[in-house]
């Protein structure tokens, strides 16, 4: 399958857990993959090895998308190697989770900064660049947390319930220059992201999913790339759940 052929797609966090699996879903299909990660260099270097068949449209990029200046210098790359973008996929994320009243203000703030501001930073440069060509697709990774609310996670609810605000919004100003805007929306999707948490709350929150299973990052991908396709036309300012009937 080539669906993505001559696509240029920006994953942000696309070094591990569900952007990972975007990142290779899009390379699969023949994309040419901008990747971001922030820290973790092992993982990067694992995941360039993992990708050797295609390491010619594998670019990986390390900078903090919360850094209006970094995003801009990475913006300024893209440019100039690449001229414009087709596919931007809002998936890098935190949780720093506790209950609010104890919850320490820089908990909160680091939170918003990366998913919610730095989706805000990558979203503004990306439209900028689709302008241009009259074309593009952004696809958040929010979570059902933005509108289920979980004890502990008022920090990581505000964000992704503010990523899909400013989704809907978005749609309204992008849609007249063909850029359409959604959100996929993946459950318990077994990650890092969960790890820490005590083995009798994941047993619970499994119990919780009515197809009784986490799930995978392959799953979510499968739903990234429906709405990135061409095909999606039509599909715009909306929220896709991949929560296993949660
Ligand atoms: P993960 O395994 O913890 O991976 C997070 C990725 O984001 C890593 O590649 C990390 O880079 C990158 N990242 C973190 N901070 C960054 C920053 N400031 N700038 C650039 N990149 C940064 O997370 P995941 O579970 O795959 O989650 C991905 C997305 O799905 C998140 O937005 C999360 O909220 C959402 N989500 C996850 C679940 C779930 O159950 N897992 C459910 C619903 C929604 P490094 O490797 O360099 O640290």
């Amino acid at each position: 399958m080539a669906a993505f052929q001559n696509s240029k797609v920006i994953v942000t966090g696309a070094t591990r857990g569900i952007g990972r699996a975007i990142a290779t879903a899009f390379l699969e299909a023949g994309a040419t993959v901008l990747g971001i990660y922030t820290a973790n260099e092992e993982t990067a270097a694992a995941f360039r090895d993992e990708c050797h068949t295609h390491t010619d449209r594998l670019q990986l990029y390390r900078l903090d998308i919360s850094s209006e200046s970094e995003v801009a210098a990475f913006y300024q790359q893209v440019e100039e190697r690449f001229d414009t973008v087709d596919i931007l996929v809002n998936n890098a994320g935190i949780r720093r989770d506790a209950v609010l009243a104890m919850m320490p203000a820089a908990d909160w703030q680091r939170v918003l900064d990366i998913n919610l501001t730095g989706t805000f930073l990558m979203s503004k440069q990306a439209v900028l660049l689709m302008m241009k060509q009259k074309y593009g697709r952004i696809i958040h990774i929010t979570s059902p947390m933005a509108h289920l609310g979980f004890a502990g996670q008022a920090n990581y609810a505000a964000s992704k319930a503010g990523q899909i605000g400013m989704m809907r919004s978005l749609a309204k100003e992008t849609a007249k220059r063909n850029i359409t805007i959604n959100c996929v929306s993946p459950g318990f999707i077994a990650t890092e992201l969960l790890d820490g948490l005590p083995p009798a709350q994941l047993d619970e929150y499994r119990r919780l999913v009515p197809l009784k299973r986490f799930g995978t990052p392959a799953e979510v991908a499968t739903a990234v790339l429906f709405l990135a396709g061409r095909e999606a036309s039509y599909i715009t300012g909306s929220v896709l759940e991949v929560t296993g009937g949660l």
